[in-house]
Formats: structure tokens, sequence, C-alpha cells
């Protein structure tokens, strides 16, 4: 607290990210990173590009990127927008497009950032809740609003909606803006990516932080219609020019371009966390249907809380929600790779 600071500083509620343990040798499966590496050839094209041009300012439009991003999605380079992260997305979209007269709609369990933008730019929304499997209803989204957010699959339940079910929001919801945040959708949804052409009020977000291994290079980005993008564009340049520097961009290229290392983790992480489910289920946890990186999962006879703090005892990091209620119970755990789901497990058997 400064004397300094203005009441609009003062009465902000910051986003609290996931522990980044300084810790050597945990087992950290709390904030849905990939646990495999990034694709080599990112990795080479970061070392490539690591001299003298660094003095340069990168391609404050990212061309390289975008045309990378729209050869893999099958959409025009003009229908795609690139950021600092899904995130520095996520903020510039409720800035530019959810500052309505009409609140905005997202559940009452997803992600917690949403409410932090609209605390931030000053937006009013509702937050329908789920229904009691944790599923998004989407009677609950009339048209009377003034935007839709959801993550698909939901986060933190993993719960995935179908295409159909979004295809039908979209065709009785044509007055407001509805953003599906895929940050999860490659480990077992479908893309909404495939309806853009067909809805001028879809956008779809996704990011390199989950499904290519890139969390700590800090990109994401948005697909829509041209005009939904040049939206964005015009927030992005009225606050940073260059939000990707030359690294980011040179390795989200190849990252996008190495299909083979990106199904190969993929089916991985799929594989493992079936593994998983049936492992936890095995002892007892209630694991709800993931399509996502991680599981959500609660044991009748522990407190999330009590088994999240037993297992950091035992150098094994999950996420525990304290807020809201309904999911206090829950532990939200990150599939690691075969070793380290083993390390959780053998954990969990000293602790049940
Ligand atoms: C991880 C995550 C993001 C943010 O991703 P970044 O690209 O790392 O900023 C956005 N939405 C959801 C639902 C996420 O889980």
């Amino acid at each position: 607290m400064s004397r300094y600071w203005s009441r609009f500083v003062h009465d902000l509620e910051p986003y609290v990210p996931g522990e980044q343990p300084k810790m050597a040798r945990l087992v950290k499966l709390n904030t849905n990173e990939n646990p495999f590496g990034p694709s080599p050839k990112a990795l080479a094209a970061i070392a490539a590009a690591s001299g003298d041009d660094l003095r340069l300012y990168p391609d404050p439009d990212a061309s390289a990127l975008k045309a990378a991003i729209a050869r893999r999605y099958a959409v025009q380079a003009d229908q795609v927008f690139v950021g600092n992260g899904s995130d520095e997305v996520l903020a510039h979209l409720f800035m530019g497009f959810f500052r309505q007269d009409k609140p905005i709609l997202f559940p009452d369990i997803t992600y917690s950032f949403y409410k932090v933008y609209c605390g931030l730019y000053g937006i009013d929304y509702r937050t329908p809740p789920l229904d009691d499997d944790f599923g998004i209803r989407l009677a609950d989204y009339p048209p009377d609003n003034g935007g839709i957010i959801f993550p698909n699959p939901n986060a933190p339940t993993g719960r995935l909606l179908p295409l159909a079910d979004i295809e039908a929001l979209l065709q009785r919801n044509t007055a407001s803006l509805v953003v599906v945040d895929e940050a999860y959708v490659d480990f077992g949804g479908e893309s909404a990516v495939a309806l853009v052409s067909r809805y001028p009020n879809l956008l779809v977000t996704q990011t390199f932080s989950k499904s290519r291994s890139l969390a700590g290079l800090r990109i994401g980005f948005a697909v829509g219609q041209a005009p939904l993008i040049d939206g964005l564009e015009r927030i992005k340049n009225s606050f940073n020019s260059y939000p990707l520097d030359r690294l980011a961009i040179v390795a989200g290229v190849a990252a996008m371009d190495d299909e083979a290392w990106f199904s190969e983790c993929v089916d991985a992480i799929v594989a493992e966390r079936e593994a998983l489910t049936a492992a936890l289920a095995a002892r007892g946890f209630e694991v709800l249907p993931s399509a996502a990186n991680f599981v959500f999962a609660r044991h009748p006879g522990h407190a999330g809380e009590a088994l999240a703090a037993g297992l950091r005892e035992h150098g094994v990091i999950v996420r525990h929600f304290q807020r809201p209620e309904r999911i206090s119970p829950f532990l939200r755990i990150t599939i690691g790779t075969p070793e380290q789901n083993q390390a959780l497990l053998s954990a969990l058997d000293s602790l049940l």
C-alpha cells in the first residue's frame, strides 16, 4: 500500500497464479504445464535467433507466426491475432468487446482470471452455476447479454462441451460476442475454429503454453473473422507494439509446424490421463471425465486441502481451490510424465 496509489489500484483484486516453487526436484503438477519439453525445432529456432539481431525490434505484426497458425488451422492470416500469452489476448478482448451495457456471462466455476479482467475494466458479469455434474448448461445463457465466455474444456473441471452445443448457442446468440477459450482443446476437444467462417460473433482463443510446451515463452492467439481481429489489433496497437519478441515468434512458427512432436506429446499425455484416472478411481477417488491435461478429483474420505498439504510434504505439488466452496473437496492434478504420475500415486498411497 502506498499513499500514491489511486483508489482504482487499491480496489483491484488481482489473479493469483499457481505457485512456481524455487525448490529443486519437486513433482510439479499444479499449473498444467506440459511435462514434455518444447519441440526441438523450436529450441533450435531460438538458438539460431539468439544473436546480433536481438538489438532490433521484432516484427510488430508477428506475420510469420500468424501465417503458421493460419496454415495449421486452415484460416486466413487476417483471421489470426497473436499476443503475449492467451491471457493478454483475453485481457484485450475483455477491454475491447465486453464493456457493454448488459452483463457478460461465464460459469460460476471457471478460469478465475475472467472475474479479474471484469474488475480491471469495470465489466458487469453474471455467473450461471454449473449443473450437479459440473457441466455447463447452455439454457442458462439466454441471448440478452453483453457477451459470453467459457473455456472448452472448462477449467478447472476438465469437462468438455460438444461442438454441436456451441453451434446451437451461436445460432441463438447472434447479438453478442461468444468467446471459446480453448487452452486445453488439443487434449480431447474439437476446436470451434471450424465454425469461425460461419459465425461473425465467434472468437476462439488458444495458447502455446499447454499442448505446445511453451508456457515460458508466452504465446497465445485468437481466431475469428477479420473485423473482430481488426478490433483486437486496434487495442494491441494502443497498448504495446511488440508483445511478441523475436525468440517467441521464431519458436512459435517452428512449434506450430512441428506436427509430429505435437501429436506425440499430446497422445502421451492423453494416455497418461486415462491411466491416472483409473489409478485414482482404484484408490477411491471420484474423477470428473477430463478432456484436458489435468484431472479434477475428490476423495470421499479426505479433505482436498489436507490432501494437497500432505502431497506437498512428499514433494508433489497439485492445485487446490478454497473457493468456490463447491470445489474445495477437489484437487486439480496436472498430467505429468509416467514417473511423475507414479510419484503422485505413491505419495497418495502413504497418505490415504
Ligand atoms: C492456461 C490458461 C490460459 C492462459 O494461457 P497463457 O497463454 O499461458 O496465458 C487461458 N485460459 C485458460 C482456461 C487456461 O487454463
